[in-house]
């Protein structure tokens, strides 16, 4: 089942899309305002397609559908946004910050869930989401149980190693830049020292390196950040 993020701040539109997407058999949830928006993105169940209005409390919807494209983990999901103003400015101000669709407001329901349904059965975009393991080479990643595995034997990570090794493989063989995962692991605005990430990557290649003095997995990219192999 599909799950649909939508952020709306308009109370009455938002009930109703949730309520006509629900009776579709879709999850729904719903956020009023730009943040809880985007904390529901990067949460631990991302929507597989979000809803987005352009005109919102605390970050605006573009600056949303932006910072949703910018990011590795959550760049392939669609969006289709909502605007009021519905002019063909807004149309292309819309599709060039990323969103895949566009929905000028007042429209109707029909047209509405035919929008949806168009962008879920476009190709590959449940892929990403579904994954609850991931692999590479001897090493899998338990993404519910949250375990790791290295052939047969478990290794015990603490809850920062594991959501970095998860974020590092998720994006295999692409460099991160501190910042980026900064902002993914400990939370985008959150105040932490990079070097906690160069400490948490030594930690992490201990404990899954077969020589962490030689590390084959994740590699340092000079100048750049850490790029896992595989
Ligand atoms: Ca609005």
């Amino acid at each position: 089942m599909a799950r649909i993020l939508i952020i709306e701040d308009e109370e009455n539109l938002a009930n109703n899309l949730a309520d006509k997407l629900r009776a579709e058999g879709y999850s729904v949830s719903a956020a009023a305002d730009g943040e809880a928006g985007l904390d529901k993105i990067r949460g631990e169940q991302p929507p597989d397609l979000i809803v987005l209005d352009i005109m919102l409390p605390k970050l605006d919807g573009l600056s949303i559908c932006r910072m949703v494209r910018r990011d590795p983990a959550t760049a392939h999901i669609p969006i289709i946004m909502l605007t009021a103003r519905g002019t063909e400015v807004d149309k292309i101000i819309g599709l060039e910050s990323g969103a895949d669709d566009y929905l000028p407001k007042p429209f109707g329901l029909g047209e509405f869930l035919a929008r949806i349904r168009a962008l879920l059965r476009r190709p590959g975009v449940r892929s990403a989401m579904q994954q609850d393991e991931m692999e590479s080479d001897d090493l899998r990643l338990n993404m519910t149980g949250r375990r790791v595995f290295k052939g047969e034997q478990e290794i015990k990570l603490s809850n920062k190693e594991f959501d970095l090794l998860a974020e590092l493989m998720r994006n295999r063989n692409a460099v991160l830049s501190r910042d980026l995962i900064l902002t993914k692991v400990w939370g985008y605005d959150y105040f932490v020292d990079k070097r906690t990430v160069d400490v948490h990557i030594r930690w992490l290649r201990e404990k899954i390196e077969d020589d962490p003095s030689n590390p084959k997995r994740i590699v340092t990219v000079r100048g750049v950040g850490y790029r896992f192999e595989g």
